[in-house]
């Protein structure tokens, strides 16, 4: 290590020159909070050692923030300047697709195919599209005593924004925030999750490159009790914005209330995906599959239970075992046939292993895997087999928990309406899917289950346009399209009097 630099070689052979530090006004610093190890979940190895953020750091941070906000060079640049510099940090991020990719599968143990062609793709088109927004962000004209008295509302920034992600798509979940935060004229410290460090720093290198002012875009990374805890008690931070554990997001509530921060949270998720008797149960087994194990399980709107009309239950199993036996390859997640690569963590991968437990004791029928995975990293490694409960009931750990893992349950249901209860009956209520080739059936249940996004005969669509979001505990407001942009500027309204005189 030197120089807050670090020459890494990668398991695909890529020769990388990581920066290390923590990004403050457009400059690497060493961070004081010690340092984050970042580890390898396919053979536990150490990538690198990275700096984390002091409560102190985050105070800088915060206040480079502060200043390249009341600064007007950010928030008063002309809409189409502003698009432009985020433009050309998605360029310089294009450019760099491969390196970017390579480190978010090596940190993350997600298949390099789907970093390289799904995540970054993501982040790259998301940064463009609020790119494009930037110049489009405006308020209304009111006529409200015509001839006399209007009223017009301002769209402004809210000001200084904290944004703390997860590590299930780290580039992808700070493209999901950067962009509208930007777009709309605020200045960002982003907190990154400490179990994947190392791709988002690349990306800072490109910042001060694309133009970004000092102070607009910080990147600490650090650790949640300490540096994450230390943004959303700040009291010069305008707003939270969160994407992690239902618990976390219940905590930052508490703490950010201090000086009543603007919060957006998107939290956990146990989504259902049902399959009537009158459905392509070819289709529902292989979006089953899809829906509970790609990127790991390690998906907030993973659909985890999979409830199945009674009268089709043993031929949807068969259908259902089938596609995880040809589409499930665990292995090197660096591979090319790789599906599933190893669990995020040792944390993460014992969790999941105490969820399998527990199905068991609870009486639940293992109908496939429910075992570490042994034929890849050498012993080594977070590898875990894809595993589908059926036998449970609503009153079980696995039915109610989010678990972040390969992991479903099978259920059965009898009529529609027991669908819609079974679906509806959980704390959460983020995604959900619907198999019926019923049209009315597929409206009518839509609208009733308790939930941010529906999928008809489908699973995990997501799409930059399109708002994306929970119910109930699993979070409040909307990322993503138009909607993103509500969460980051706020509303003024200013009453003009023409002609009433007194
Ligand atoms: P977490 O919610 O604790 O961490 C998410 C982010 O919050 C990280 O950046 C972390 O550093 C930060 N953080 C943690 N405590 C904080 C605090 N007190 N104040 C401010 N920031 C804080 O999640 P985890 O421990 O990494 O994972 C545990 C479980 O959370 C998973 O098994 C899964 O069920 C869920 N999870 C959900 C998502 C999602 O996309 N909704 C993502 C990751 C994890």
């Amino acid at each position: 290590m030197s120089d807050l630099k670090v020459d890494l070689t990668a398991p695909n052979g890529r020769k990388i020159t990581l920066p290390i530090g923590i990004y403050i006004n457009n400059e690497f610093v060493k961070g004081n909070g010690g340092e984050i190890e970042s580890i390898n979940p396919t053979d536990e190895s150490v990538i690198a050692k990275v700096s984390a953020a002091s409560a102190d750091d985050v105070d800088a941070a915060v206040k480079a923030a502060r200043q390249a906000f009341n600064d007007p060079s950010w928030r008063d640049l002309p809409g189409p300047d502003r698009g432009a510099i985020m433009f050309k940090w998605a360029d310089l991020l294009e450019a760099n697709r491969e390196t970017l990719a390579t480190l978010e599968t090596w940190d993350n143990g997600k298949p390099y195919s789907v970093s390289y062609n799904e995540d970054l793709a993501e982040v790259i088109s998301c940064l463009r599209y609020y790119a494009g927004w930037a110049d489009k962000i405006h308020g209304q004209t009111i006529p409200t005593t015509p001839g006399m008295k209007f009223a017009y509302t301002l769209k402004q920034p809210i000001g200084v924004c904290g944004q703390i992600i997860p590590w299930n798509y780290p580039l992808a979940m700070a493209a999901w925030k950067l962009g509208p935060a930007l777009a709309c004229g605020n200045t960002v410290v982003l907190k990154p999750a400490e179990q994947t460090p190392l791709s988002i720093l690349f990306a800072a290198q490109f910042i001060s490159e694309a133009g970004f002012p000092p102070g607009v875009i910080n990147i600490i990374n650090g650790y949640g009790k300490e540096a994450g805890h230390a943004l959303v008690s700040h009291l010069d931070v305008d707003k939270i914005a969160f994407t992690g554990s239902t618990a976390t997001g219940k905590a930052i509530m508490k703490t950010a209330s201090v000086n009543m921060k603007n919060i957006t949270l998107e939290t956990g998720g146990k989504s259902p995906l049902i399959v009537f008797e009158d459905c392509d149960l070819d289709q529902a087994a292989k979006w089953s599959q899809i829906g509970i194990m790609s990127n790991q399980g390690q998906i907030c709107t993973a659909t985890s239970r999979v409830l199945v009309q009674e009268s089709i239950l043993d031929k949807f199993v068969e259908k259902f075992q089938e596609a995880i036996k040809t589409t499930s390859k665990v292995g090197d997640p660096f591979a090319d046939d790789t599906f599933q690569g190893p669990q995020v963590t040792r944390a993460q991968y014992e969790r999941v292993l105490s969820y399998i437990e527990a199905g068991k004791s609870e009486g639940g029928k293992l109908l496939t895997g429910g075992e570490p995975h042994k034929n890849v990293g050498e012993g080594k490694g977070f590898f875990i087999e894809p595993t589908v409960f059926t036998d449970v009931t609503e009153e079980m750990k696995v039915y109610q928990e989010e678990i972040f893992g390969p992991f479903c349950v099978v259920v059965s249901f009898k009529t529609e309406e027991d669908a819609i209860r079974m679906a509806n009956n959980t704390t959460y209520g983020l995604g959900s899917a619907i198999f019926t080739q019923n049209l009315e059936r597929a409206h009518r249940v839509a609208e009733k289950i308790e939930a941010g996004m529906v999928w008809i005969n489908s699973s995990q669509d997501s799409d930059i346009r399109v708002p994306f979001g929970g119910v109930k505990q699993s979070g409040i407001g909307r990322e993503l399209g138009e909607a993103g942009l509500a969460a980051y500027s706020q509303t003024k309204a200013v009453h003009v009097n023409l002609g009433l005189k007194l």
